[in-house]
């Protein structure tokens, strides 16, 4: 059996596993990120443990994945900076890793890298076009165009997060106002909770502190009929539906899968979102385009980072 190395950095944790051709995820070790060095010395630590147990003379490894924040130079493999991880400043990945293991490696964005994965394990097998929405913290995007992820003039394509849906609307962390981060975003539906939640609301009731609402418990307050919570994801959901509409309208996709903490609220996002797409776009685009939530959970960035693999260095038939 031939194995492939997925590395996801991300600003909480860091995941390293050991999988296959298929996309099956023999081993994986999961790790709390430090600083750049310390994060960096750690997955090395984990590789050289997976190859002195699995494969010592290195002939069944075929290479490094790395999916990780961005901005980044994907052609360089070089992480240029990260606004949640503000030490990660212009970070060699690609180089340090080739010559730790000489092995190949690929690096793209975690947008990116969990589109593909998608597109090559999940929801979106078999499909060519897709746009894959990831609403967690942020909102990242990734787009892939026959069978490959698009980059665009400055490797920035997908950044859907900062898209402008309310001119003038919210501040968001990118400078802008109006972006769809600053609208549904977990980030901004635990706000506007905050800000709108009276003191006997059940979304109140269920953080016990106001500090500590997030949209984790506003979706459960939604499901249980509250009607505050209903209309914060329902707005969200509208911002959401608009954005996808436009990108439908663009692109013309046969799919666009929805990931993140967010889409877990499922139903009470999906209904009021798939309205909106209904509304807004043209019937022959809308028709022709599935709208799904991810189908891979936990080590979508592992799996991401091997579909990578698997795509730059033509390795196995996907
Ligand atoms: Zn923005």
């Amino acid at each position: 059996m031939s194995y492939l190395i997925g590395v996801d950095i991300g600003g909480t944790k860091t995941s390293v596993s050991l999988g296959n051709f298929r996309g099956k995820v023999l081993i994986r070790r999961v790790f709390p990120s430090e600083g750049v060095k310390a994060t960096l010395s750690q997955i090395k630590r984990i590789i050289r443990a997976y190859l002195a147990r699995y494969d010592r003379d290195l002939k069944r490894t075929k290479g490094i994945g790395v999916s990780c924040p961005g901005p980044l130079d994907f052609k360089k493999g070089l992480l240029i900076t990260s606004p949640n991880m503000p030490t990660w400043r212009n970070v060699p990945l690609k180089r340090i890793f080739s010559r730790s293991f000489t092995l190949p490696v690929a690096v793209d964005n975690d947008a990116n890298c969990a589109a593909l994965a998608e597109k090559t394990f999940g929801a979106g097998k078999g499909v060519n076009s897709l746009f894959y929405y990831t609403v967690s913290t942020g909102i990242g995007g990734g787009l892939i165009i026959n069978g490959e992820i698009f980059h665009g003039a400055s490797n920035d394509a997908g950044e859907i997060g900062h898209s402008v849906v309310l001119p003038e609307g919210p501040k968001c962390n990118c400078g802008k106002r109006g972006c769809l981060e600053a609208l549904a975003s977990g980030t901004a539906i635990a706000r506007i909770a905050r800000e709108r939640a009276r003191r006997n609301s059940l979304i109140l009731k269920l953080a016990g502190k106001r500090k500590d609402i997030n949209a984790g418990i506003v979706a459960q307050a939604a499901l249980k009929g509250d009607k505050l919570a209903r209309a914060i994801y329902e707005q969200a959901a509208f911002y959401l539906g608009l954005s996808i509409t436009n990108v439908i309208q663009i692109i013309n996709p046969e799919m666009i899968v929805i990931g993140g903490g967010v889409a877990k609220a499922g139903p009470i996002l999906f209904r009021p979102l798939v309205k909106t797409v209904r509304a807004y776009t043209w019937p022959r685009p809308y028709r022709s385009c599935k709208i799904v939530p991810a189908k891979l959970k936990d080590a979508v960035g592992d799996l991401g980072a091997i579909s990578l693999l698997l795509k730059r260095f033509h390795l196995g038939a996907v």
